[in-house]
C-alpha cells in the first residue's frame, strides 16, 4: 500500500492527494517564494504530474517569471499551494503548508541560500 498524502487549501474549495514517496522535501530562500508566501522562507514537496489528482476545485496558475515559474494559489481564498518551474517540466512542487498533515514530510537541503534572510536562523 504506497503512502497517501492528502492536502488542499485553507478553504477547502481546492483539495489534492499525492502518491507515493516525494521526489524531494527543501527549503527555499529565494526572494520570489517570498512574496508569493509572505513567509520569510518556504518548504517544497516535489511530486511528479503523474503522482498527484487534483481532487476537488482546481489551482489558479500565475506565471511569476513568464515561460519560466508558474505559481499556484487558490482562487478563493488566496492559499499558496504550488510552483512549477519550466527546468523541472515533470514536476509540481508543493508548499509542504498546503498538506493536511505537513508533519510528514521533513525537508533535506536548502535551495537559494544566498537568499536567505539575515536574520533567520535554523538548526
Ligand atoms: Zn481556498
Ligand atoms: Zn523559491
Amino acid at each position: 500500500m504506497p503512502d497517501q498524502f492528502e492536502g488542499g487549501c485553507l478553504c477547502g474549495a481546492v483539495r489534492f492527494v499525492a502518491i507515493g514517496q516525494p521526489k524531494g522535501v527543501y527549503w527555499c530562500h529565494c526572494q520570489s517564494c517570498r512574496k508569493h508566501s509572505g513567509a520569510p522562507a518556504s518548504v517544497f514537496v516535489a511530486f511528479e504530474h503523474a503522482a498527484y489528482t487534483v481532487t476537488k476545485g482546481q489551482i489558479s496558475r500565475f506565471d511569476s517569471t513568464p515561460g519560466r515559474t508558474r505559481r499556484g494559489f487558490c482562487a478563493r481564498c488566496g492559499s499558496t499551494l504550488t510552483c512549477e518551474s519550466a527546468s523541472l517540466p515533470t514536476e509540481t512542487h508543493f508548499y509542504v503548508g498546503a498538506f493536511d498533515d505537513a508533519a510528514r514530510f521533513a525537508p533535506t537541503k536548502h535551495v537559494f541560500a544566498e537568499e536567505r534572510l539575515p536574520w533567520l536562523h535554523m538548526s
